[in-house]
């Protein structure tokens, strides 16, 4: 969940750090620090509660810190609550020891225990700080800080990446992990660590990913990889293409604007090259026509927006390939005992590849058998390489907490396969499949005609950003819209808002709508579009204030009833959500920005959900 940077090398590391962190707040930010190390001065920690602003205040701008070799981590607690003392890096009792970790030790009250019992005594209530003890404590029995390293690794357990420094090592940085992302950085002017190519994208695009068990050790020349029987490893190198600029906010006041504004382009970049000759060729996926006949059952798991981009595409797939399609919460997933064999098919969507509850339904699902497949945007993630096969969005790096163009590519992305199985199944016509796959190729054209005229959208949000409680209604694609829509909503303005199936509120929630409730009335699914008139009125009846979202096509007969309405251009139906969730991203943007919300980094949230 957190950010981890790490640097040894020819050069001051504190500002290396610190740039790093920045680049990676989105990750967490409730605290941040830095150990840097250097022969004068020995290990210097500082660290400090609140956004990362705070600890390069306090280190001015890390200019009070001297040496070349340092770890730096920006925080999203899960044990112990934000402050100076639990922010990492943690430091071993004897102070020779500095440790930034991400992830859950879940074992770590029985190691504390334990360790008290020895005699040591803990400074924070962090689970982290008990393997800084756990080390020190193993590295004076045996002497040798890598086989320190080695058993504490056998003996935690939970999730974990590690960057880790040592006073009597003054070259060396030591890293690991297990389900918490981090990759190897090799630079000109050292090497680096960290949980995100973002953080050292500046330095270097020469990278290697770190497999679950894996220790590495970094010099100044070196990163030699170990696993965990300290066999040395030959890591193979990626290089990463991402344009620098495209983790910058380049003049535009928020990430996420930004990034809403990318969508066209994002969407492009999916899927453009995955058309030729008016066909989907999907060269990175293996899936045979000889295998989609024999999917009985498929899964969409994910969490959050990912798992809204499923609830969409499983009214298109269902629709498309006729086979039942079933979206389920990956941290549900996992528990349910679910029913998979080898004639299902699971599609995993995380943006960043290493949401950790996707990541275990993923690996819950090939255990029973299943045959996976990945829509990930982050190449050589996690869930990406444990995949059986991976799609991935072509969004380029998304640093604003709540997502945007991560979903609507993932949408695209979703659009592609099931259209493509459906061909492979025949059960989509010829016609059909020409018409959706025009209309794919369009998508970018048409969000970018939206994005021309948006202007309405920040008016309505201007009118209607004071209601505590807002609700999304909407019929069949417009409803899993909906629940994509309402979430932007909660994360980053903090208004309570619900989403629901049009045809649902009579059955219950219609008992909250009052006079002056908002009600915003999805109606861009046309074949269901006079039957989500109808419940437009009905909310119109009982008081509500109604803002639509609608097709140019449909504009005229909504504004008859609702109060205020928004249009898109008109697509497929079955495509209709990637131009009908633009407004609904702007929308929220727009209520979050009047109300003067943190909106890049909404209050507890954090953008690549490493912990369970
Ligand atoms: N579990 C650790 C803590 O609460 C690390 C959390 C993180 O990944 O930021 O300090």
């Amino acid at each position: 969940m957190c950010g981890i940077v790490g640097f040894v090398g020819r050069e001051e590391a504190a500002p290396i750090l610190l740039e790093g962190l920045r680049q990676m707040e989105y990750r967490g930010y409730d605290s941040a620090g830095i150990a840097v190390r250097s022969p004068e001065k020995g290990l210097q920690v500082k660290k400090s509660k609140g956004r990362l602003q705070a600890l390069a205040d306090l280190t001015h701008n890390g200019t009070d810190v001297s040496g070349c070799l340092g770890i730096g981590h920006t925080r999203w607690a899960t044990h112990g609550e934000p402050n100076d003392i639990n922010a990492h890096p943690h430091v071993s009792e004897n102070g020779a020891i500095a440790l930034v970790h991400n992830g859950i030790i879940e074992n770590y009250l029985e190691i504390k225990e334990q360790l008290a019992r020895q005699g040591v005594s803990f400074a924070s209530d962090t689970d982290t700080e008990v393997v800084a003890q756990l080390l020190e404590f193993h590295y004076n029995e045996c002497g040798s800080m890598l086989e320190a390293v080695g058993r504490v690794l056998r003996r935690i357990e939970g999730s974990y990446a590690f960057g880790i420094i040592c006073s009597d090592y003054p070259n060396a940085l030591i890293a690991a992990r297990k389900d918490s992302p981090l990759i190897l950085g090799y630079g000109e002017n050292g090497n680096f660590i960290a949980s995100d190519v973002t953080a050292i994208i500046k330095h270097t695009r020469d990278v290697a990913y770190m497999n679950d068990g894996e220790i590495a050790v970094l010099t100044e020349n070196s990163i030699d990889v170990f696993d965990s029987e300290m066999t040395p490893l030959e890591k193979e190198h990626s290089f990463i293409e991402w344009d620098v600029t495209a983790a910058e906010k380049c003049g535009y006041p928020h990430f996420m604007f930004k990034e809403i504004l990318e969508q066209p382009e994002a969407v492009r970049k999916t899927i453009s090259p995955r058309i030729r000759d008016g066909r989907i060729v999907l060269d990175d996926i293996s899936l045979t026509a000889e295998y989609a006949e024999n999917i009985s059952h498929i899964y969409m798991i994910a969490c959050g927006s990912a798992f809204y981009a499923g609830s969409v595409a499983k009214y298109v797939w269902e629709q498309l390939l006729r086979r039942p399609v079933e979206v389920v919460l990956a941290s549900e997933f996992r528990y349910s005992d679910p029913l998979v064999d080898e004639n299902t098919l699971v599609i995993a969507i995380s943006q960043s590849g290493e949401t950790l509850d996707t990541m275990a339904a993923l690996r819950e699902a090939k255990r029973l058998g299943g045959r996976t497949l990945a829509v990930c945007n982050v190449v050589g993630s996690s869930i990406a390489r444990e995949a059986d096969d991976v799609l991935y969005t072509w969004a380029g790096p998304e640093i604003a907490v709540a997502t945007s163009k991560g979903y609507s590519t993932q949408l695209a992305a979703l659009d592609l396969i099931g259209l493509y199985l459906a061909d492979l199944l025949g059960s989509v016509s010829r016609e059909e499949y020409d018409e959706i796959l025009t209309e794919l190729q369009v998508l970018p054209e048409k969000m970018q005609q939206y994005l021309e005229h948006y202007e309405e959208t920040q008016y309505y949000a201007s009118l209607y950003f004071n209601h505590d409680s807002i609700f999304f209604i909407g019929r069949n694609l417009d409803f899993a819209m909906g629940l994509e829509g309402s979430l932007k909503l909660k994360e980053i303005s903090y208004i309570h808002s619900e989403a629901y199936a049009s045809g649902e509120l009579k059955h219950g929630t219609i008992s909250l709508i009052e006079p002056g409730t908002l009600v915003v009335a999805l109606g861009t699914h046309g074949p269901l579009f006079d039957k989500a008139m109808s419940n437009v009125v009905e909310v119109k009846a009982r008081g509500a204030t109604v803002l639509a979202v609608t097709t140019e096509g449909f504009r005229e007969k909504m504004e008859k009833t609702a109060d205020a309405v928004i249009a898109v251009p008109e697509t497929h139906r079955l495509l209709q959500p990637s131009l009908g969730i633009v407004p609904l991203q702007l929308f929220a943007y727009y209520v979050a920005l009047q109300r003067g919300c943190d909106i890049d980094k909404p209050r507890n949230l954090a953008k690549s959900v490493t912990v369970e």
